[in-house]
């Protein structure tokens, strides 16, 4: 039996998109903690500290996330594990969004992802570590309301991990997702932030979580790194809830 370590990406090179922040820069600084070579991939990489590597790249531009990929490579001579985690919300029902909107949010939450995998997938066929982890939602599936177009930005980060995971498991790429609830980052900070009163908002937020309280993102880093390393190497097709109970007790899908 082997022994997880603290070193368990030892000698991997990983990038995170949308890395810059929140969960992505969270999950930048325990991969490197244990071991990996990190770029953060994000169209605001100026606050990237070292050891972590930002390189300037937004999702919803090929030319750009190619020339981010090719980079990456260019530096580190290889690429192992792919975070696919930038992404962007969307406020309200239908007629709050228009069709301008939907591309632009479709673009960067799904397609992104797409661009990003695609441009790694031939790095990925010579790692003997692969892995892609996609930042999913309960949005997915919980019915939340006032964020149909984010929800459905996320449904369809659900289907597209599992039709990937099909795809790519015979060549060695193990694919899983996160699935966060509400995690205390700077963008629900910035949701807080146009409340009348931010502090007791996120305590109201905070008592309707199962656990009484946010998710951290280091909880959901913790997470993405579980699936990210070789030590999970029998968990390909995943969706891990990180939501402080509200899958597992009360939002469970049919
Ligand atoms: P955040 O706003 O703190 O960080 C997002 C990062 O993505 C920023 O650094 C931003 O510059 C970058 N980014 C935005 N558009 C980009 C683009 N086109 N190309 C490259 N980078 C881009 O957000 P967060 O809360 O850490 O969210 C990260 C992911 O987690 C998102 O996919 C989000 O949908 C998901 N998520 C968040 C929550 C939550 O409650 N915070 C819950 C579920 C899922």
């Amino acid at each position: 039996m082997s022994i997880a370590r603290a070193s368990d990406f030892d000698g991997l090179v990983a990038i995170v998109t949308g890395g810059a922040s929140g969960i992505g820069l969270a999950t930048a600084q325990l991969l490197a903690a244990r071991g990996a070579q990190v770029a953060c991939l994000d169209i605001a990489p100026e606050s990237v500290q070292d050891p972590l590597v930002g390189v300037r790249c937004d999702v919803s531009d090929d030319a750009s996330v190619r020339a981010a990929i090719d980079a990456v490579v260019g530096r580190f001579g290889r690429l192992d594990v792919v975070i696919n985690n930038a992404g962007i919300g969307a406020i309200g029902d239908l007629a709050a969004n228009g069709d301008d909107q939907w591309h632009k949010v479709y673009d960067i939450n799904v397609v992104g992802m797409v661009r990003v995998s695609r441009a790694a997938l031939p790095h990925l066929r010579k790692s003997e570590a692969a892995a892609i982890v996609n930042t999913c939602s309960i949005a997915a599936w919980a019915g939340l309301p006032q964020r149909a177009l984010y929800s459905a930005t996320k449904g369809a980060v659900y289907a597209l991990t599992l039709a990937m995971a099909a795809d790519h498991v015979r060549e060695g790429i193990r694919v899983n997702a996160v699935a966060p609830g509400t995690v205390d980052t700077p963008w629900v900070g910035r949701l807080l932030g146009q409340a009348a009163d931010p502090a007791a908002e996120k305590a109201a937020l905070s008592a309707r979580q199962p656990t009484g309280k946010l998710v951290s993102a280091d909880e959901v880093a913790n997470a993405i790194a579980y699936l990210a390393s070789p030590t999970s190497g029998a968990t390909v097709g995943t969706i891990l809830a990180v939501d402080g109970g509200m899958y597992g007790l009360r939002l469970r899908p049919p």
